[in-house]
């Protein structure tokens, strides 16, 4: 249960999404981190900041850069 703390951009991300083969964390670890946290995990994820910049977010990149 996140009472809408969720990212909104977790239906797109590969992250959220468990499909991002540079994450070494169990995925479930990662999403109480930073998807699930409300802004406070959001504004940390590197992956959020392009998403709000509009920019093009490579498939790669890890919420901590
Ligand atoms: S917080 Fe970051 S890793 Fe999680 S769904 Fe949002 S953009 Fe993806």
């Amino acid at each position: 249960m996140y009472l809408g703390k969720l990212c909104k951009y977790s239906g797109d991300c590969n992250v959220y999404q468990n499909k991002n083969k540079y994450i070494k964390n169990p995925v479930h670890i990662v999403r109480n981190v930073f998807c699930n946290r409300g802004i406070k995990g959001w504004a940390a994820c590197e992956r959020f900041k392009l998403y709000e910049a509009g920019m093009p977010v490579p498939d790669e990149l890890i919420p901590n850069g």
